[in-house]
């Protein structure tokens, strides 16, 4: 693209992945700190082109080695506006993936980069190149943008400082969208930058709703479509209200068929179980179906342990991602949980059973007082015995949906109580349509004998070699 730089850049390098043994260094991510930031700033506090780097640069970072590192782009226009502010930062992912030798994973303070070791070999031996091809493609995609200026920070002191600064901005963004409702809109805003990687995911962005990176709300979707209607963020006329419980709206079904090229044509905003909105691979949270208890979990990428159901969060992810309507996982932005409409086509909160407790001190205002107490954590439950006595312990509400397992138990046994055992058998909960690839945990697996398992092969050849017709006598 451009000869200026060390490298190629192209959007064919978006998806490429750094592995360990081809990584020189490691920026930021789950070991170290680090976050990518931009601000609206006034024109004339904005020096066009301008690179300043306060720490050591790429020339100074050993092999094998990890740094902490702060992005900071200051842009300014006249039609710029905080508004833009987190859709230019979302740009910064994008424009840096199309970095050879170049990894950007995540968003806001959960940024995670690698430089491949070959990227070094080649050349790339400092910061500057790379902050100067971001701002370069800034201001050529997204021409609203006049200036822009960008200050790189490896140095941890500095980053400490400024973090806290930075946290507080992604804080007041999220905060805007509190007072408003999908019901207040006529419009959505869909978005298709991750596309290129999922190629049917159907990304809807409302005010009850953000976006599953996390990083784009529904006013940051509208001031992006104001400024440029051709780009990824546009417009969605949410048409009729067809089911508000679990949030369904034909404009978004109509958007799904297009944006999925018919694989999908519906989509309910606020449900986990029945055609739930599709999950790309940036979420920043996923959501798992526990049958043994009839509730759900949730894990976040900084989770590093084994969720109950035996799985780590990259083994989930993995299930979940690639733009699939996935039921029995769910990505979200973590902002959802502070939604009122948070599931509800699936009982909100008193479906919710177990969350690493990181992830609930970061939303625990956001939990109704009823159930914050019911809901386990990776410090107390690590398996789904252990969550099951849990649940009856707590009363958590989701025990009501369990039922004894066998009516003709109940028959046979008419004359003698219930034990309590007996009692908290969850009901075999059979999703309506089992994801290709799913990984059930171990009840799932049919272990009752009840309810069984549907599987939908899609796109396989299966060959018969022989077929024979009996009567049943
Ligand atoms: S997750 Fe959705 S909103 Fe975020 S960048 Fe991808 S497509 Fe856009």
């Amino acid at each position: 693209m451009a000869d200026e730089f060390p490298f190629e850049i192209s959007p064919m390098f978006e998806g490429e992945r750094i592995r360990k043994d081809n990584m020189h260094v490691e920026l930021a991510g789950p070991k170290s700190i680090g976050f990518e930031l931009v601000r609206a700033t006034d024109m004339k506090d904005v020096e066009d082109g301008k690179f300043t780097l306060i720490g050591p640069d790429l020339s100074e970072m050993a092999e094998g080695s990890r740094y902490p590192v702060a992005m900071i782009y200051k842009i300014a226009g006249e039609l710029v506006e905080t508004d833009l502010e987190s859709i230019v930062e979302r740009r910064n992912h994008e424009f840096q993936n199309y970095i050879q030798g170049f990894m950007h994973l995540n968003q806001r303070d959960d940024v995670w980069l690698r430089v491949s070791k070959d990227a070094i070999k080649k050349g790339l031996t400092s910061f500057e190149p790379v902050a100067k091809a971001i701002m370069m493609l800034f201001k050529n995609e997204l021409p609203f943008i006049e200036k822009v200026e960008a200050v790189y920070i490896t140095d941890q002191a500095e980053i400490e400082k400024e973090i806290d600064n930075a946290r507080a901005v992604y804080k007041a963004r999220d905060e805007r969208t509190k007072g408003l409702h999908d019901e207040d809109v006529d419009t959505f805003y869909g978005c298709t930058l991750c596309a290129s990687f999922a190629p049917t995911n159907v990304c809807v962005i409302t005010p009850d709703r953000i976006s599953l990176c996390g990083a784009i709300n529904w006013f940051d979707g509208r001031a992006a479509a104001k400024v440029d209607p051709e780009g990824p963020q546009f417009a969605i006329e949410k048409g009729e209200l067809l089911d508000a419980s679990s949030g369904e709206y034909s404009g978004v079904n109509d958007l799904a068929k297009r944006l999925s090229s018919g694989e999908y044509d519906r989509i309910k905003l606020h449900s986990f179980f029945e055609y739930p909105h599709t999950s790309c691979g940036c979420f920043e949270v996923v959501g798992f179906y526990i049958p043994e208890v009839d509730g759900i979990g949730w894990v976040d990428r900084d989770f590093a342990g084994t969720a109950p159901n035996g799985l780590q969060f990259s083994t989930m992810a993995g299930q979940t991602g690639g733009g699939k309507q996935v039921v029995g996982f769910l990505g979200i932005g973590v902002n959802y949980f502070r939604s009122p409409k948070f599931i509800s086509g699936d009982g909100g909160w008193d479906r919710v059973v177990w969350m690493p407790n990181m992830l609930k001190q970061k939303i625990l205002d956001s939990i109704p007082e009823d159930v914050k107490d019911k809901i386990a954590t990776d410090e107390n439950i690590n398996d789904i015995e252990s969550l099951k006595n849990f649940l009856k312990e707590k009363e958590h509400p989701v025990i009501k949906r369990w039922v004894v397992e066998e009516e003709e138990t109940i028959e046979e046994e008419e004359e003698s109580q219930p034990s309590e055992a007996q009692y908290y058998q969850p009901m075999q909960y059979v999703p309506q349509q089992m994801p290709a690839g799913f990984m059930p945990s171990m009840a799932m697996m049919g272990g009752s004998g009840s309810g069984g398992v549907k599987i939908i092969l899609k796109n396989a050849k299966v060959t018969v070699d022989k077929i024979i017709v009996k009567k049943i006598e």
